[in-house]
């Protein structure tokens, strides 16, 4: 029985690598459930439901930050996940004005985390505008930094707090090209070069922004980034949904990452990436949970392969036979989020009830394939974190 490096069998468990997730946004679990009725706009999209996610991020206190992000965690780690990678941007008061202690909302989400028992990789977002002309208004003002050099002594606040954690990272994630000045991203990428730091940015989510960005400056969103030398192995493109393939291209090239939010994307309506075009590039791939919409790495796991099949009307998009489908997805979530985010391995396993209804009447050769697009959350155990990780 051939069962691949990723999984081991002990008795009644199996134990595999534990997920991490690559992009979460904490303070958004807050949301769940309340923007699934019609807005008051007619139709509702993703730039609508972010009416109702900017309602939120104006009622955060640093105290509600660390409630709802200790609950976040807390199921994400029962789901089986030891890594986060949270893109952090709200980070002054409601009017704008910074804390007395500047990150003092980024120290909420990294508390939370250590509560909670998940490694973290705080990537500090820098945010500027509301778009190409238009400055930062209503909730944007809490995210928006009006000086550069301000932010990113911010990140070297944090790495000087952090810095000999070694539950936590510290990364650097430039919004969106909508919400950064052009003239931003170079002085951003020397500075994540400087301090070889995981660079995140939300690249192509909508249609709307690609086209914004074309209008600006001419080109294309990743056409734009490679120019300002932003692109390289810690390079992560969050979503990666409207891209040309020339733009694919340009991520495989450069050794960069793409993360992709099956759940979230989902349920904002953004899209399914071209994965075709992103797998023919060599882009290596992780997941991430995003709005926290839902707590299920499995699905997100399973999502990347299964929208691809809605895209192309086909069956097993990725023929590669080894490793196999399964395991490449797996590695996706657990080992590929973990390392895009600052890590050098998963941190340890996630331990799956062998026994479990979702898992009767497979046998041991096709368990991990069963795992990944048939099983969830109700099959894990819990994590043993490995290493030198303090999580508990
Ligand atoms: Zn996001």
């Amino acid at each position: 029985v051939t069962l691949g490096p990723w999984l081991q069998l002990a008795g009644a468990d199996a134990l595999l690598p534990a997920f991490a997730t690559a992009h979460s946004h904490a303070f958004q679990r807050g949301m769940r459930g309340l923007a699934q009725r019609p807005g008051p706009a007619g139709t509702d999209d993703f730039w609508t439901w972010r009416e109702a996610m900017y309602r939120l991020a104006l009622s955060l206190t640093p105290e509600r930050v660390l409630a709802i992000s200790r609950v976040a965690f807390r199921e994400l780690r029962a789901a089986g996940t030891l890594t986060v990678g949270e893109f952090h941007y709200v980070h002054h008061q409601p009017d704008g004005t910074p804390y007395d202690d500047r990150t003092v909302m980024a120290e909420a989400v990294i508390e939370a985390a250590k509560a909670e028992g998940v490694r973290i990789s705080l990537l500090r977002t820098i945010y500027h505008r509301g778009g190409p002309g238009k400055p930062a208004e209503g909730a944007q003002r809490r995210f928006s930094d009006g000086d550069l050099d301000d932010a990113l002594r911010d990140v070297e606040t944090l790495l000087a707090r952090h810095g000999a954690d070694a539950d936590v990272r510290v990364g650097i994630a430039p919004h969106s090209v909508r919400a950064i000045p052009p003239a931003w991203l170079a002085p951003i990428a020397a500075f994540a070069e400087r301090h070889a730091l995981p660079l995140h940015m939300h690249v192509a989510e909508q249609p709307a922004e690609v086209a914004a960005c074309v209008a600006e400056t001419g080109r294309r969103p990743v056409e734009l980034l490679a120019e300002a030398g932003l692109l390289g192995p810690r390079f992560v493109a969050v979503h990666a949904t409207h891209l040309a393939p020339a733009e694919a291209e340009l991520l495989g090239r450069a050794g960069a990452v793409a993360c992709i939010n099956p759940t979230t994307e989902r349920d904002l309506g953004d899209g399914h990436p071209d994965l075709a075009s992103l797998r023919a590039a060599g882009v290596r791939l992780c997941t991430g949970i995003d709005s926290h919409v839902s707590t299920d790495p499995f699905e997100e796991m399973r999502g990347i392969e299964l929208g691809e099949r809605l895209r192309t009307l086909r069956r097993v998009t990725d023929r590669t036979t080894s490793p196999t489908l399964a395991e490449r997805l797996w590695r996706a979530a657990s080992l590929e989020g973990a390392r895009a985010v600052g890590f050098d391995d998963a941190g340890g396993s996630v331990v799956i009830d062998r026994e479990a209804l979702q898992l009767a009447l497979v046998d041991d050769e096709h368990l991990l394939d069963a795992l990944v697009f048939s099983a969830g959350p109700s099959v894990v155990k819990g994590v043993v974190p490995s290493g030198n990780s303090t999580a508990r």
